[in-house]
């Protein structure tokens, strides 16, 4: 039998696909597993768009947001100065809480702790952060408290910061909380009316990361079999524009970014895209218009707006644990899914770059605190031990015609027990120096305000807890399933107890 040119292409193809790549990839280029993942069973591959498939330049992205929030801020009523103002985009990251009563900003530890508060751009002492919040875990009540999840939200912070340290003064009485929904309701406004989409669209180049690694990616696992999927928030009009922008000059197997996706759907508004049980897909015609006829089937090459995750599981007809979503979103796209959802994630997680780099130049001084916080831990043992033992011998000598000819033994004892306690606490002082200095010098290095987004000195933020928590796979881009077969089986860490 003779075999035709595609046959071999197909067979070399296959034989590509069977070779397990060795070793580890990079770490930059890895996919790190929260729990266990075969990729071999895995049907079907969904996206989000908006810093997921298409990553934003953040530096553009932010100055474009502010501009536009303050100019709407102006005209609401606050002052001008807010247009020629220095705006620190630098300020904030993921994870942080607003509190809305009392204007700060927070960093909470998995335990919801706040770990570090910042008034404006302010930093609190820890005897005001101490005051303000008492120790006690925060609870997350949304009338009080507003979660910053997504990299689009960084430039809320930025700005409600910027304005508190403009507007606080010992005789102004600020409301934060009409401030910080001013701001957003300005960015909102920026957003829905089109002002900064018109922007953005005239620009992709600007805005957006053209990243040639897209299209052979999306192929790579088309090939392996898989379908794939875009649902993503974003109206009709503007996937189109962004979409077609990372996926041109593509392959040339793919005439349009739509034949790269088995099924399209956009306007999708997660978090309720997956807490509804009783929305149905519309159609969008090539003209924008909606197809008045209900939607019985979600076909190749069409566009889709709204619907809900009962009707696209029964539409699909893919049950949900073959699903795999790949969303940057810790609420709308990781945990909703996980909650209301048998779906496997992977979540985006563009800080994962910087948090890496770090690390890798951190390791001798990350080690040195781990070795002075066992140091600190063995002298306060040292102590207690003493100053028990102090406690013990001075009761004995306080006992009524306790004198004996013990008596100048054990003065001599008790002198040397607290010679010794003295010694400790110098000790203790100096390592708790050292301990302080260095944490915070590691802290900067990750973030000159916050530190590390994904932890909180020796323990998980609160954004580090939920990655953990609701993320099955993290890396920092789609490109980096390029790294993996597709049959990759993904083993989370082996989870140990504390007397294991
Ligand atoms: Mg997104």
């Amino acid at each position: 039998m003779v075999r035709r040119d595609s046959d071999h292409q197909q067979l070399a193809l296959l034989a590509d696909l069977a070779v397990p790549i060795e070793g580890q990839p990079p770490p930059r280029s890895r996919i790190y597993c929260n729990r266990n993942l075969r990729l071999d069973q895995i049907d079907m591959v969904g996206f989000d768009m908006d810093y997921t498939l298409a990553l934003y330049k953040q530096a553009e992205m932010d100055r474009l947001s502010i501009e536009a929030t303050a100019k709407k801020l102006v005209a609401k009523g606050y002052p001008d100065t807010l247009l020629s103002m220095t705006y620190r985009t630098n300020f904030p990251i993921r994870g942080l809480l607003v509190d809305k009563r009392l204007g700060n900003v927070l960093k909470t530890d998995r335990y919801r702790y706040v770990k570090k508060a910042f008034h404006g751009t302010r930093e609190l002492t820890s005897d005001e952060r101490r005051q303000a919040y008492q120790l006690k875990r925060v609870r997350p009540d949304p009338r009080r408290y507003h979660s910053i999840d997504s990299l689009f939200a960084l430039s809320e912070v930025t700005v409600f910061c910027a304005v508190v340290d403009a507007l606080d003064t010992p005789l102004s009485q600020v409301d934060y909380g009409q401030l910080f929904d001013d701001v957003r309701t300005c960015i909102d406004e920026a957003h829905r009316d089109g002002s900064l989409k018109e922007i953005i669209t005239s620009d992709l180049a600007r805005y957006v990361e053209h990243d040639p690694d897209l299209a052979p990616t999306l192929h790579k696992l088309r090939s392996a079999g898989k379908r794939l999927f875009l649902l993503t928030n974003s109206e009709p009009y503007y996937t189109d524009a962004v979409m077609g922008f990372l996926l041109q000059g593509g392959l040339p197997e793919y005439p349009s970014w739509k034949s790269y996706f088995d099924i399209i759907i956009t306007s999708a508004s997660k978090p309720g895209f997956f807490m509804r049980n009783d929305l149905s897909f519309e159609e969008v015609q090539s003209n924008g218009q909606l197809q008045p006829q209900r939607v019985k089937e979600l076909q190749r090459g069409r566009i889709y707006r709204g619907g809900c995750l009962a009707e696209f599981e029964k539409l699909s007809g893919e049950p949900g644990d073959s699903v795999l979503y790949v969303g940057d979103h810790i609420y709308g796209d990781v945990l909703r899914a996980k909650k209301e959802s048998a779906w496997r994630t992977l979540m985006i997680i563009q800080e994962l770059t910087d948090e890496l780099t770090a690390m890798e130049k951190l390791t001798t001084e990350i080690a040195r605190v781990d070795k002075l916080e066992r140091r600190l831990t063995a002298l306060q043992d040292g102590l207690r031990e003493r100053q028990t033992m102090l406690k013990a011998l001075q009761k004995v000598l306080d006992e009524p015609g306790a004198h004996s000819e013990r008596t100048v033994e054990r003065q001599a004892a008790r002198l040397r027990l607290r010679r010794g306690i003295d010694r400790i606490r110098v000790q203790i002082k100096a390592v708790e120096g050292e301990h302080a200095e260095l944490e915070a010098s590691v802290e900067r290095a990750f973030h000159p305000f916050w530190g590390s987004a994904l932890k909180a000195a020796s323990e998980l933020s609160s954004f580090g807890e939920q990655v953990e928590r609701y993320a099955c796979l993290y890396t920092d881009r789609v490109t980096n399933l390029m790294q993996y077969t597709a049959g990759h089986y993904f083993r989370g860490p082996r989870h140990r107890m504390a007397h294991e």
